[in-house]
């Protein structure tokens, strides 16, 4: 048997790969506090804050993790860390 000496990832695959699945905790905007920063956009490890037209964001909830970066880093606490329901 022979065995390959390295594996082939095939580039965009993450995408397939919804990993909002493993959340415990999701975030969610107070627009009330938003100072439109960016700051959330920025430090999102999994590029799960969307820009709106608006000059608000938005969580992409398919691959947001809950990590919770964005809500400790928000510098106006415009993000809550809520219980996921499913
Ligand atoms: S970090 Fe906070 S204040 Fe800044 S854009 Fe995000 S939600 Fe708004
Ligand atoms: S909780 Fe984590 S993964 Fe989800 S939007 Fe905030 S920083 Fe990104």
């Amino acid at each position: 048997m022979s065995i390959p000496l390295g594996g082939v990832c095939e580039p965009g695959t993450t995408r397939l790969n919804k990993t909002g699945g493993w959340r415990t905790f999701r975030p969610v905007y107070d627009y009330d506090k938003c100072i439109k920063c960016k700051l959330c956009e920025l430090l999102c490890p999994d590029m799960a804050v969307l820009p709106r037209d608006d000059g608000f964001f938005e969580f992409d909830y398919d691959y947001c993790k809950g990590c919770g970066i964005c809500a400790n880093e928000c510098p106006t606490e415009a993000i809550d860390m809520v219980l996921e329901e499913k």
